[in-house]
């Protein structure tokens, strides 16, 4: 018999499932993408804003890979319902979870669940039309919100709310976002940060994009720099140097305004009589000797009707693959999943925010995949990978005569693209399940039921 190829599964078609996907093709793998949406690119579907085009555009470098030869894509299948951990270890060498980290951290204060209060996940899922998130419903008639965080996701929803909707009506948000946001009353986004300028985890550009918005002002008052030291790190200190620049520049008078404060903790979610939000109680903090904030006696309520919980992700546990639910990822020792004894569990890894947790910019998770399948190829080597008991390459699509393979996928992205052309629209989302499963199946109509 000819020299079978190793097989690997990789779990999560995004950024890290790609970078993982293109490696072990070039090391010879037959390599299998699975996605529980019939739609691949994660988060860069999903989480990059609307406004950010040219990030999109790395999806660019993943059809590339999705042109290999012994690639396959598989959409619509998600691990713990349509296939379990055991099938895929009884089918491939190598099984790599790229999963991601799909759950918001909860801030753990009274009245998180009011009406009106919102993780960023949810929000950013649904502007962005992922399906599941389609039902959401989010009232955008109060005139402040109240964004709690200070990293890029609270930068993202800040600015979406703000946006002028000629710069929205350009983008390919989905159609329901493009709606609300244009009837929104939101006047005034309040970003507030736990830490100082020094420490908001922002980068360079996404703070700098802040100023350059049609019809918002960014405003920071004077005092919250008074005595910040320049940082160390470059980052951080461009940033406070842009947002002396602010501070300097004053408000213009716009119909808009984002408004950064600095040093506050939130201690309260403030309801009405009818469950909804009606302001955000906050305490002011110090920092200690460690930067970490320490709460004082100077508490302020500060009056909105929406809060937007920005303040990071966690993973999901998945069908009994070992999970650190501390820190919210799979347990592993450097991409090789283990139990929580330390024992390596044979022929499974882990990449991407699953593996390190929600931190990083798309390209940190090519370098991620790196070190993993570096990992992988190693115990390629050393025979040291599963050892699959079943070669049946259709078992997938028997199973799941629904799936979206990348055939499907160009088809649904065809479409999406043609409805957007007329608009000048990069692409219309379908954001049903229904509706992308039909496109996915029928690329020349020119409407999918
Ligand atoms: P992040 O960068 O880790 O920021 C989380 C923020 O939440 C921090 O400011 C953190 O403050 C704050 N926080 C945590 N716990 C808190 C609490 N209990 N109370 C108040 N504040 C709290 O996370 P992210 O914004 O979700 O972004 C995730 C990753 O995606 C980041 O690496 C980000 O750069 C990346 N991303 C990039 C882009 C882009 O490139 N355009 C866009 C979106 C996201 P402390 O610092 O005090 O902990």
């Amino acid at each position: 018999m000819a020299d079978r190829r190793n097989r690997a599964v990789v779990v999560g078609a995004g950024p890290a499932g790609f970078y993982t996907a293109e490696q072990l093709l070039a090391a010879g793998f037959e390599v299998d993408v699975l996605d529980a949406l019939p739609t691949p690119f994660g988060l860069v579907r999903s989480g990059v804003a609307p406004d950010h085009p040219n990030i999109k555009a790395v999806t660019r470098v993943y059809d590339k890979t999705a042109a290999r030869e012994h690639f396959r894509f598989f959409g619509g299948v998600t691990l713990g319902d349509h296939v379990s951990r055991a099938d895929l270890l009884e089918r491939y060498h190598a099984v790599v979870y790229a999963v991601g980290t799909p759950d918001d951290n909860r801030l753990g204060i009274s009245g998180e669940d009011l009406r009106g209060s919102h993780p960023a996940t949810r929000f950013v899922a649904w502007y962005n039309g992922h399906p599941d998130a389609a039902d959401e419903d989010f009232d955008l008639s109060a005139e402040r919100a109240v964004v709690i965080g200070n990293g890029n996701v609270a930068i993202d929803v800040a600015r979406m709310l703000v946006l002028h909707p000629d710069e929205l009506i350009q983008t390919d948000a989905a159609d329901h976002a493009i709606e609300a946001l244009g009837r929104s009353q939101v006047r005034e986004v309040v970003l507030l940060g736990r830490r100082g300028p020094a420490q908001a985890a922002f980068t360079n550009p996404e703070l700098r994009e802040l100023g350059d918005l049609q019809r918002a002002d960014v405003i920071v008052d004077h005092a919250e720099l008074e005595g910040v030291q320049a940082p160390e790190d470059a980052t951080k200190r461009r940033n406070v140097g842009t947002l002396r620049d602010y501070a300097a520049r004053g408000a213009d008078d716009r119909s808009h305004r984002v408004v950064l404060r600095f040093m506050f903790s939130p201690v309260e979610i403030v309801g009405d009589e009818r469950g909804r939000v009606r302001g955000l109680r906050v305490v002011r903090n110090r920092l200690d000797h460690d930067g970490r904030p320490v709460p004082t006696d100077d508490e302020e309520l500060i009056e909105c009707g929406l809060v937007f919980r920005s303040i990071g992700y966690r993973g999901r546990p998945l069908d009994g693959i070992p999970f650190d639910d501390h820190r919210g990822v799979i347990r592993s020792q450097g991409g090789r999943v283990c139990d929580e004894r330390g024992r390596v569990c044979l022929g499974e890894y882990a990449v991407g925010w699953i593996k390190r947790g929600p931190s990083g910019v798309i390209g940190t998770n090519k370098k991620d995949a790196a070190d993993t399948v570096a990992k992988l190829l190693a115990d390629a080597q050393a025979g040291a990978l599963n050892a699959p008991v079943v070669d049946d390459a259709g078992w997938i699509d028997e199973r799941l005569p629904d799936l979206v393979t990348w055939d499907g996928w160009e088809a649904i992205d065809q479409y999406e693209r043609r409805t957007g052309e007329p608009f000048g629209r990069p692409r219309v989302k379908l954001v049903r399940t229904e509706a992308l499963l039909a496109a996915s199946r029928a690329p020349t109509r020119a409407t999918p039921a």
